[in-house]
């Protein structure tokens, strides 16, 4: 057992001493046969939710109606979740309303696909109701069931296809790349902001291409946001170098540089997203950058507005998109300044050498100074920027 399910099998144990089934299920198992760094360790047991609050000492009701209690041991915390069905399924979307069963093969059921279907014992051993241990092996993802009833209950689950593809970087089994294709329009009954997540944990992953791939074929992306007129666009993605992770600002960068869009628009479309603040800002302020970039019109004044931290989450896109940016943090580090506090003057020497400029003059004649040394016309040294503000200052009497 990986160190991961090591440390969960008192959970384990203590639901079995009281009579309880309890496994190891969902992404962690597949990571740990994979091989995969494993996030959170998921069990699931036959206990219902009161049953699980009794056999341990601490515990918090995390998402109790839905059969979820979080179990704290020592420094760990970990989710039980009792076996369910989710039978009624209204609207395309996942059900309010789940129905608590005692059996494991009935839980291993409702779940997307085979790989996410694995429960694994306390002792290691698998159970393997739908094949998954071989899609596994084969690298296939394949829905559980009939592919074509399985997206029609929860559209969702089509965006965590080609989600899954991209991260595990999985062939998709045709029968469920077809309904997937013959569903696409559902995914508009679900949440953007869900399937803002799965959009982005696509783009994000080594592998997004696979995923948009299928996400281009089988015309998901008609039914997302702001998408529709834009196929032919997002495919320009496809030629992008793979094998970047990426951060969530990153991508919607790199998305927003696909797009052919003005740039008001592209502000709509991100707001039809739902991203964040942060994420629309990041776009308002790089997106022009990475065009020029791309026009070979990238100048010292760019670099030094953008700042370090912008710059990181421009570097890999552009990267990615294929734009030589080895220079580019060469470049910024050998900029005379890196923000205003660098400069070799400041408000109040202004005032000193020139009594008379008063109030937004001395800004002004900051920002002159500052471009002057950023653009390296003037060293960054008192003396010579005096002399740049007597010669240069125009409108202002020195
Ligand atoms: P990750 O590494 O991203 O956490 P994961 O497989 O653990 O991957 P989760 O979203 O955490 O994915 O879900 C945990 C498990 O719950 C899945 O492996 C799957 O078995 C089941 N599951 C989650 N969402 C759905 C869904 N929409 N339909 C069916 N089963 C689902
Ligand atoms: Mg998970």
């Amino acid at each position: 057992l990986p160190s991961e399910f090591q440390a969960a099998l008192p959970v384990l144990s203590a639901l079995n001493d009281h009579g309880y089934e309890a496994y190891f299920v969902g992404g962690a198992v597949r990571d740990a046969l994979l091989h995969d760094r494993i996030h959170d360790v998921d069990i699931a047991t036959s206990a219902y939710p009161a049953e699980v609050k009794s056999v341990f000492r601490r515990t918090v009701d995390t998402g109790i109606q839905h059969g979820t209690v979080t179990v704290l041991l020592d420094h760990d915390q970990y989710e039980v979740t009792t076996f369910r069905t989710e039978s009624t399924y209204q609207d395309f979307r996942r059900p309010d309303h789940v129905t608590f069963v005692r059996s494991l093969k009935e839980d291993l059921k409702r779940r997307d696909f085979t790989v996410n279907a694995l429960a694994m014992d306390q002792h290691g051993e698998i159970t393997d109701l739908f094949a998954g241990l071989s899609d596994l092996q084969h690298h296939i993802l394949r829905a559980v069931g009939k592919p074509e009833e399985r997206f029609h209950e929860d559209a969702l689950r089509m965006m965590r296809a080609v989600r899954f593809q991209s991260q595990l970087a999985f062939t998709l089994d045709p029968a469920t790349e077809q309904a997937i294709a013959h569903h696409h329009g559902l995914l508009t009954k679900i949440a953007v902001e869900r399937i803002n997540m799965e959009f982005v944990k696509m783009m994000a992953a080594k592998d997004r291409r696979l995923g948009l791939k299928t996400f281009l074929d089988t015309q998901l992306f008609t039914a997302c946001p702001g998408m529709d007129d834009q196929g032919a666009a997002l495919a320009t993605m496809l030629a992008d170098k793979p094998q970047l992770l990426l951060q969530s600002g990153s991508v919607w960068l790199r998305v927003a540089a696909a797009l052919t869009l003005p740039e008001k628009a592209v502000e709509r479309f991100m707001r039809a997203w739902k991203t964040t603040n942060t994420e629309r800002r990041q776009v308002s302020q790089l997106l022009p950058i990475l065009k020029k970039i791309t026009a070979h019109h990238l100048t010292d004044w760019d670099l030094y507005t953008a700042g370090a931290d912008l710059l990181t989450v421009l570097v890999p896109v552009a990267e990615q998109m294929g734009l030589t940016t080895a220079a580019l943090a060469t470049r910024y580090q050998q900029l005379p300044l890196h923000q205003a506090r660098d400069l070799a003057i400041s408000g109040r020497t202004i005032t000193e050498w020139f009594p008379q400029v008063q109030g937004p003059q001395i800004g002004a004649l900051l920002h002159l100074a500052t471009q002057a040394v950023v653009a390296g016309q003037v060293p960054n040294d008192a003396g010579a920027i005096r002399h740049f503000l007597e010669q240069h200052a125009e409108g202002v009497s020195l």
